[in-house]
């Protein structure tokens, strides 16, 4: 499959992958790969252009991350963000060094509008900075085209040879005309068209899943999340019944959910597939009995995941193909794109491939970050409430409730969150909040109802906002909501008689309670 492609070139900054989703929300797609890559490697996939992104070190001291000087002499347009824009100059004879007053912050920028990057942008306009070094002396053949008070190269182009470089970060938000600079590189200065849309997308994965499975079977382990119901669609529409999906219901999963999934999936949902619902409940609560340290819950539950699966897989026997939701992120996350460590070794879902006896996996949204993924659902035609289900983690409620598990508190848990994402709903907010739940605590305490004492349980309410899932802050959820929401928790949910709210952020704390 041709498509026009940017390459961004991983110097371990922390807005890389924001990089690449402001690229491809332009239209283009957008691939992230370490700075350690080859540089034939790098021109053999022919890039449109190429951006260098920002990163922790000073290019001029040794052993900092570098690049060769033939990746400019290649003839494609590359683009400097940062460090990006410091290595360019260091590399091509200018001078960086130690600026004498470091920025930070939003800043406000006078940029040269004659120059294509800034094409259609405001003469003075906010940018986000976050730098100790600067460019004292620009590279020979270059004009400064940018400046702040503190900066006097806040941007410099060698407009001939396509080569820009710039101080501050136009992939964040902060960066008010950020996304327009993004698309004037991609457009003006790398002459791309923007072939990069879902429908095509969808259209062309649908083809080519259908040419490489043939006649083959292939097997699905279905946990209702977003990433695995995309694929399961993307592969139905594909090969119809040469598809399995497998369904644990672990019976850690929010209210209603396991019904909800068999709703979409099961024989009366509008897939041609084969649909199997595992209700293994019992199994996971025995095993979880006593068990109180989160991480071997987490243990418990994905290794009971994998027998189950594995008993199932036995019964359909071998099959061509097993298919996971892997997506973008995991990919890099992983240390096979980008620069960034190995922060997760696990796919969705943790090390079922050993287990199974297939031939070859198929992971059809391996190129996609998550909004694309939610993107190519509603392409799909996958009802709405499904695509935009907010994440849920693998061993689900289990990690919700702080200590021992019990069939008693999972109904405690799901009872007290339905009730408060019906009460978020309900007030409007469900849209604006990036992630919301309610977990139960291990927290007993004394309350009075009905003028008898009661020793029951505390329900946390938890909202956060975040961009990247990577830090997040506490949702300032209006009182009156709050109030209600906990109300109806300590008067419906039997043995739960108190409610508290978690303002706080993280870090220090996590999203999730274990
Ligand atoms: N480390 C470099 C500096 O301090 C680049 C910073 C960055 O890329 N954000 O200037």
């Amino acid at each position: 499959m041709s498509r026009e492609k940017i390459i961004v070139i991983d110097f371990g900054g922390q807005y890389n992958q924001l990089v690449a989703r402001r690229v491809r929300e332009c239209g283009v797609y957008c691939e992230i790969y370490s700075y350690k890559t080859d540089i034939e490697q790098i021109k053999a996939m022919e890039p449109m252009g190429i951006i260098l992104t920002g990163g922790p070190n000073s290019c001029y001291e040794e052993g900092a991350p570098s690049c060769s000087r033939k990746l400019f002499e290649m003839g494609i347009p590359v683009l400097g963000l940062c460090y990006g824009a410091q290595l360019m100059t260091h590399v091509l004879g200018g001078r960086v060094c130690k600026a004498p007053v470091r920025e930070y912050g939003k800043i406000e920028v006078t940029v040269d509008q004659s120059s294509k990057l800034f094409s259609n942008v405001s003469e003075k306009t906010i940018c986000w900075m976050s730098h100790n070094d600067y460019i004292e002396q620009t590279a020979p053949g270059f004009r400064i085209t940018a400046h702040t008070p503190d900066c006097p190269a806040a941007a410099a182009e060698w407009e001939e040879q396509r080569l820009y470089a710039i101080q501050f970060h136009p992939e964040v938000l902060h960066t008010q005309e950020g996304s327009k600079m993004l698309h004037n590189f991609v457009y003006q200065v790398c002459g791309c068209s923007g072939d990069w849309r879902m429908d095509f997308f969808v259209e062309n994965s649908i083809r080519a899943i259908r040419e490489k499975v043939g006649t083959g079977k292939v097997l699905c382990a279905l946990s209702g999340g977003v990433d695995s119901s995309v694929a399961a669609v993307m592969l139905a529409k594909a090969v119809g019944d040469q598809l399995t999906c497998v369904f644990v219901d672990h019976g850690l999963l929010r209210k209603n959910e396991g019904d909800e999934v068999e709703e979409v999936f099961g024989p009366n949902g509008p897939y041609n597939l084969h649909f199997i619902r595992v209700n293994a409940q019992q199994r996971f609560y025995e095993k979880l009995k006593g068990v109180e340290e989160p991480e071997q819950k987490r243990k418990i539950i994905g290794e009971e995941f994998i027998r189950v699966f594995e008993e199932e897989a036995k019964k359909i026997g071998a099959v061509d193909f097993l298919v996971q939701g892997t997506i973008y992120p995991d990919v890099v996350e992983s240390g096979l794109g980008g620069e960034s460590a190995v922060i997760k070794s696990h796919h969705n879902v943790g090390g079922l491939p050993d287990y199974v006896d297939f031939k070859e996996i198929i992971e059809p949204l391996r190129d996609l970050f998550k909004d694309e993924v939610r993107r190519a659902g509603l392409e799909l035609g996958i009802p709405e409430k499904l695509v935009y289900r907010q994440p849920f983690p693998g061993p689900g409620l289990g990690i919700r409730i702080v200590g021992e598990v019990t069939p008693e508190k999972v109904r405690m848990v799901q009872d007290a969150d339905a009730i408060y994402r019906e009460e978020i709903a309900k007030a409007g907010l469900d849209k604006q909040i990036g992630q919301y739940f309610a977990a139960l605590t291990n927290m007993r305490s004394v309350g009075v109802m009905g003028d008898e004492r009661t020793y029951d349980y505390a329900v946390a309410l938890r909202a956060v906002n975040t961009i990247d899932f990577m830090t997040a802050e506490a949702a300032e959820i209006p009182w009156e909501v709050l109030g209600r929401t906990a109300n109806r928790i300590v008067n419906e949910v039997k043995h739960v008689n108190r409610v508290l709210y978690d303002c706080t952020g993280k870090p220090p704390a996590t999203i999730e309670f274990e």
